[in-house]
């Protein structure tokens, strides 16, 4: 028999070599180390395999945490006592949403932030219709 080609071995370390391919393996070194080589290669294919799982756990956990924030900031926006709430007691207007402290600090600023703005905002709005400077 002839000589494996790269592709044969590459695809026999995935794999119990057929009775064929494993008398040639056992009469010629030099398939015998190739095909050593793709089976390390698996091997350690194999061991990276977790890796990804937990890229995608992680990813999923950023897009489950964007998806949270857009809701909270969303009623912020339009549920002025939610707003209220979560600049002069964040830990208890935050509760069902499970935040850590950090996160309770900084939507606590952003609450604020959005009180300032909404204020400037609805200021120069009642202004302009006033015909007020
Ligand atoms: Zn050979």
């Amino acid at each position: 028999m002839h000589c494996h080609s790269e592709e044969e071995l590459a695809r026999l370390a995935l794999t119990q070599a057929p009775a064929e391919a494993a008398a040639h393996l056992a009469e010629c070194p030099g398939c015998r180390t190739r095909l050593e080589t793709y089976r390390r290669m698996a091997a350690q294919l194999r061991l990276a395999a977790p890796a990804p799982q937990e890229l995608r756990r992680q990813a999923y956990d950023i897009l489950r945490h964007r998806r949270l924030l857009a809701q909270i900031v969303g009623r912020m926006v339009t549920e002025e006592p939610f707003r209220q709430a979560v600049r002069t007691d964040p830990t208890t207007a935050l509760a069902p949403y499970e935040l850590s402290s950090e996160q309770q600090a900084a939507l606590r600023e952003l609450a604020q932030e959005q009180q300032e703005t909404f204020q400037g905002l609805l200021d120069e709005r009642i202004s302009k219709r006033l015909g007020w400077p």
